[in-house]
């Protein structure tokens, strides 16, 4: 049996999961479908990152402990991907005892080969954020150099780490390029690949001693294993390589690795050169994918758009919701998530192509022929022209899911089920069964429920539950193999066909849009759910000095302890109200994850809350003693 070894990224646990992820990961899933369906033994991985300063920060911001933040969000992206119906064979986690134990053999060989030396690693960093940045990253405040995220002071340090070479694999990267000219897609990715190439490649750091989230560097426990190398060793690791339990490495080289294109040098240069240096085979296929935005915008938190694909499926089905990504998102381009367009390609091609169909088909079936699939009967009328079209049809299909063109195969499925429509309409079995032509009408309807046998087979990787659903409709139990799919005439007479309820419900726009706007109308009256109060972070802070700001009648600038979030700067409109020695020492309520803005030129990090009534105000605290930085809830 051919094997097919299909990967995702595995994803970087510091936000949950949306529909960006679930996007890569159901086209993962739609190839991995139709290769198993062609007879493929495939392997579908997929799976959480979860090393990295950054994860480490995003846990203690919830105030949580970095391997519980961790299992909480690999558990919601396993919960997603069984909602969806992903059918990935095995999901892999970063922090698994068994991953580190292959990145150490890993490691290990690209030192054995004379690939890994020691070196200065120099840069400006960052102590409040454990992160160093280049020259060109830091900002300037009065001449000194600052944190582009916290705005603090940076010192320049230089560190020992180790390096990979990889400017040593420069010229076999450009043999790879030249010699399997399709390893990275779409072609304009490998360009820009070519272009780095001609560069140069300069050697890279390998680990880090700042901080300890992360798979201890074999021989020197001080450094720990840079988070991308950790990470890409994912794809064999999962297959056991370099442990006892390798008996899927027959899986391995991967067939395709599927990507988001932002990551695509690490797939496309670092990873084959790693694969070099430790002496193993090299992917087949690099396929780096375009970005998703949500009605025209960026998916990203503070947008609020970062949609749950639950709230669709749920809506719409899971089907249609994958349907619509691979049709209307052009595979390897950018593309526009939108709910219009997602009911409009419900509506036209699902409901009225697709689903008017096989409902007007079966209702004749069962109206002459008692709900059995009848006999070929005659052949005549476009007959001939019928089958040379599916032929043709299947042909490019294969062609294209092979090839990773999947928006252009679901293309071809739906030119062919217009045929379908237009040959029904031609052949006009209403008019034969009128005139008692019996062997054309049996034959007229047979051939159509071929036809959606082939459409129903086709569809199959991409709408799993109503491709089983239509085969069962038009009598079709048997187990799904390919040659259903190349031959004409599969379909056995006599069997039983079954009417029943039309494929999909129309939605209508309208209504819709209405929706819409009453939501909009529930946002204006400051209706929030608890999950938007939930984004608020609010912390009890302690006041370490206070002073009037110069030229302001009403703030007062203040220092405050927000106890494991740090020291903070503070700006409030308090002055007419407390002195700032009355300040000094008060337990206050900040909201802490507020954007820092600046007032009379100072950045003001936070915001306290305080009661107000005309023109008094008083400052809201807490009763007793706690410590500072305590979580408000
Ligand atoms: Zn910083």
């Amino acid at each position: 049996m051919k094997k097919f070894y299909i990967t995702t990224p595995i994803y970087y646990v510091n936000a949950e999961p949306h529909i960006g992820s679930a996007y890569t990961t159901i086209m993962a899933d739609i190839v991995a479908r139709y290769k198993r369906m062609m007879g493929y033994d495939v392997f579908f991985l997929t799976g959480t990152d979860e090393h990295g300063l950054k994860i480490l920060q995003s846990a203690k911001k919830k105030g949580k402990d970095v391997r519980e933040f961790c299992d909480e969000l690999a558990g919601k992206f396993k919960e997603l991907w069984k909602d969806l119906k992903i059918t990935n064979d095995y999901f892999i986690r970063t922090t698994d005892p068994d991953h580190e134990e292959t990145v150490k053999f890993f490691v290990r060989k690209m030192v054995e080969n004379g690939d890994v030396y020691k070196g200065k690693y120099s840069g400006w960093y960052c102590v409040h954020c454990e992160t160093y940045y280049d020259e060109d990253e830091v900002e300037e405040i009065d001449g000194k150099k600052v944190c582009p995220v916290c705005k603090r002071e940076v010192k320049w340090v230089e560190e020992e780490n180790y390096f990979f070479k990889l400017s040593k694999y420069n010229e076999p990267l450009k043999k790879l390029f030249e010699e399997n000219p399709d390893f990275v897609e779409p072609e304009f990715r490998k360009n820009e690949m070519l272009k780095i190439l001609e560069k140069g490649l300069k050697d890279i750091s390998i680990t880090r001693t700042t901080f300890k989230w992360g798979i201890p560097f074999p021989g020197d426990e001080k450094h720990v294993i840079y988070v991308w190398v950790d990470a890409l060793i994912n794809y064999v690791s999962a297959l056991g390589y370099g442990r006892k339990d390798s008996e899927k490495m027959k899986y391995w080289p991967a067939d395709v690795h599927l990507i988001g294109k932002e990551i695509n040098r690490f797939h496309s240069l670092i990873w084959p050169a790693m694969l070099m240096s430790a002496g193993l085979d090299l992917p087949r296929k690099v396929f780096a994918h375009g970005w998703l935005t949500v009605n025209g915008q960026k998916i990203s938190k503070s947008l609020g758009n970062a949609v749950d694909p639950r709230e669709f499926v749920k809506k719409y089905g899971n089907d249609v919701v994958r349907y619509y990504l691979v049709r209307d998102i052009v595979f390897g381009k950018d593309g526009d998530f939108s709910e219009e367009k997602l009911v409009n390609r419900l509506n036209a091609d699902l409901a009225n192509d697709y689903g008017n169909l096989l409902h007007r088909t079966l209702a004749m079936v069962k109206k002459y022929f008692n709900s059995s699939v009848p006999s070929p009967g005659k052949s005549g009328g476009m007959d001939d022209e019928l089958k040379k079209r599916t032929e043709e049809t299947v042909n490019s299909y294969i062609e294209l899911m092979d090839s990773l063109r999947l928006t252009e195969a679901v293309e071809k499925v739906w030119e062919y089920i217009s045929f379908l429509n237009t040959y029904f309409d031609r052949e006009r079995p209403w008019i034969l069964a009128k005139e008692k032509n019996e062997e054309r009408l049996s034959a007229v309807l047979y051939n159509t429920l071929e036809g959606i046998l082939k459409v129903a087979m086709m569809a199959m990787p991409i709408m799993p539950d109503t491709s089983e659903k239509v085969l069962r409709r038009i009598g079709f139990n048997e187990e799904i193999k390919p040659e259903p799919l190349t031959s004409w005439g599969v379909l056995k007479s006599g069997s039983r066909a079954i009417h029943g309820k039309p494929l999909f419900e129309k939605i209508d726009v309208k209504k819709l849009k209405k929706v819409a706007e009453v939501k909009k109308l529930e946002e204006k009256d400051n209706i929030i759910t608890i999950d938007e109060f939930g984004k608020v972070d609010l912390r009890v802070a302690k006041i370490l000095k206070a002073e009037r700001v110069e030229g302001s009648e009403k703030l007062i600038k203040m220092e405050i302890d927000v106890g494991e979030l740090g020291k903070r700067t503070l700006v409030g409109g308090l002055a007419k109200h407390y002195t700032p020695e009355e300040l000094v020492g008060k337990l206050i309520i900040v909201v802490a994850n507020l954007k820092p803005r600046k007032l009379f030129g100072i950045e003001s990090q936070g915001m306290l809350l305080a009661a107000k009534i005309g023109d008094k105000m008083k400052l809201l605290t807490v009763e007793g003693e706690i410590e500072p930085g305590a979580k408000i809830s």
